[in-house]
Parts: structure tokens; sequence; C-alpha cells
């Protein structure tokens, strides 16, 4: 960081996000930031100069892209360095997400300039808000490996998460996407939002071998997707009677107290400690109840 140079007099990098389909979806912010700044640093310079002839705005455009993103960053490194204030977009949504500019972000960053995000769409974002899946957690994982080795290690190593998945996925791998989600995961329920803010958006929603079904009646799937997928639920993969024997198998020979069988349950059936209490609480009321002459059973789980 060059210290002669207060952060006054230095330029500012806005990170800039841009409609996903609808280019209606612009902020006034990001129309005003577009207008005043020195620099438009864009992904694809013709597909932003579409964006900008409908806002009118005259902006000097520089290409930065996957390929030249390294370089490109130092150039506006220096730009900013001499006071030229700079916009980063990206061809659709927010920049840096699963787009190019972590590395322009990061250059700037550490050349001690001010980074000034302007918020607006995002297919990930607009996806979960409207999907009606848990949103509290999330976990966006953007674009899967396209090898098949590395996407079945990856798609495995996601089959344990709790929060809802949040992929990106071309429509043409969408239907061997869905089958790999099956075969990894389960008949997980899933969300399929397709072309948001465009004409024919449209969500699809279900488990997923009923999508696969949809899916395949199609002769093709067009356009953009975001592909939701909910997290696995603690109990889903558990054999609850195998689990229910071991509860009362420890149970009646006393071996652990509830709370470390609990422990020792959770860790190897990979389900949250409450949940296996819930269960031993379960099997306890019933062997009491056994005990004290009746003969009512329940369920194991609450
Ligand atoms: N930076 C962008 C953002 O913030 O959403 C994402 C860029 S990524 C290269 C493009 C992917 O986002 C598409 O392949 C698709 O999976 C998803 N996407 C973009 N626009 C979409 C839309 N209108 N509807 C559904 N998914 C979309």
């Amino acid at each position: 960081m060059d210290e002669s140079v207060s952060i006054a007099e230095k330029g500012v990098l806005y990170v800039v996000a841009t409609p996903i389909g609808n280019l209606r979806d612009m902020t006034f912010r990001a129309v005003d930031i577009l207008n005043s700044v020195d620099l438009v640093a864009a992904e694809d310079t013709r597909h932003t100069a579409k964006l900008l002839s409908f806002y009118n705005i005259r902006a000097k455009l520089i290409a930065c892209h996957e390929h030249n993103e390294a370089q490109c960053a130092e150039r506006l490194a220096a730009e900013l360095n001499s006071g030229k204030s700079v916009a980063l977009v990206s061809d659709a949504g927010t920049p840096a997400i699963s787009d190019p500019g972590y590395r322009i972000v990061m250059e700037a960053v550490s050349a001690g300039i001010r980074v000034v995000p302007i918020p607006g769409p995002s297919a990930a974002i607009a996806a979960l808000s409207a999907s009606g899946m848990p949103s509290d957690m999330f976990c966006f994982v953007g674009f899967a490996p396209k090898k098949k080795g590395a996407r079945d290690v990856f798609l495995q190593s996601l089959s344990h998460r709790k929060e809802t998945l949040v992929f990106y996925e071309s429509p043409r791998r969408l239907l061997s996407m869905l089958a790999e989600i099956q075969h990894h995961m389960g008949d997980r329920y899933v969300v399929v939002a397709r072309e948001l803010t465009k004409i024919h958006e449209e969500f699809l929603r279900g488990p997923v071998s009923e999508i696969i079904g949809l899916v395949e009646d199609r002769v093709s799937i067009k356009g953009e997707v975001t592909l939701l997928v909910a997290g696995t639920s603690d109990k889903a993969d558990v054999d609850e009677n195998r689990l229910e024997e071991e509860i009362l198998q420890s149970l009646s020979e006393r071996r652990l107290s509830p709370s470390r069988l609990a422990a020792s349950l959770a860790k190897r059936y990979n389900v949250s400690k409450n949940d296996i209490y819930q269960a031993i609480l379960a099997v306890q009321s019933r062997m009491d109840t056994r005990g004290s002459g009746s003969d009512k059973g329940g369920p194991v789980h609450g």
C-alpha cells in the first residue's frame, strides 16, 4: 500500500449489481454510480453497453473477464491509486458471485482502496427468497465441477449439510444433475428456479424424483437455472427401528447414562444429540409404562 497517498485522494471501487434478466431491476443508486464513475470495468463490454444504453449512461468501458482478471486487477488498482473511480460490473447479477471480480476486489483492498458494494440482483438470493425453502441458513455452492469424479466427490461431500443448498447449473446438465442429486442425497425436495425475472420465469417444486419426471417430459430445458436442494434432515437417513433397539438395549443394560448414550449415538448416526436425546426419552417412557403394567406403544420420535 502506498502510504504517501491518503485514502481520500484515492478513487473508490464500486461493485455494482446489475439485472439478471429484467433490465428494469437496476437500482437508482446503481444508475447514479455508473453515470458518475471514470471507468466501468465489465465482464463483456458489448453486453454492458446494452444496459448502459437502456439507461442512457455514457461511460468508458474496459473489459475485465475471467481470462485477464489478474492484469485487469493491477491496472484498476493503478487507476484507483491515481484517484480515478471505477465501477465493476459482470454480465448479470452481483460481480464476484460465481463471476469475475474477486481478484479485482482483493487487489483493491490490499492497495488500501475503499470498496463499496452497490447491492442488487443475484440469482441465488432471488431463487431462495421465492423458493419456500428454509432460508435462515443456506449454503451457496455455485457451479458443481464438470468432471464426473470431482462432481461425485463434491455432491457426496454436500450430502450431509443441513442447510438449503443453492446451485447454479446449465440447463443442458439439469437433468443429469437432478439424477446425481437423487443418487448422492436421496429423494430430496428440490426447487428449480428458471428464467428468473424474465417472461418465462418458472418454479418447479417437489421431490427430486418427481422433478426428474417433469423435466424428462420436456423436449428441452431452456434459459438459466438455479437449483435449490433441501438440506439433509437429521432423522432422514436413520433406520429408526435399529436406533430404537440400540437405545432399548443400552438402557436395559444400564451401560451408559442417557446423556452419554445420546452423545455416542449422535456421533455414530450423524444426528443431533438433541434428536437422539428425545428418542431416548421416548424409549425410556415406553419402558416405564411397560414396567408399570400398561403395554401401550408409542412413536420413538416426538
Ligand atoms: N453473478 C451472478 C449472480 O449474482 O446471480 C451469477 C453469475 S453465474 C455466471 C450465472 C448463473 O446464475 C447461471 O448459469 C444460472 O445458474 C444463474 N442465473 C443467472 N441468471 C438467472 C436467472 N435469470 N434465472 C435463474 N438462474 C439464473
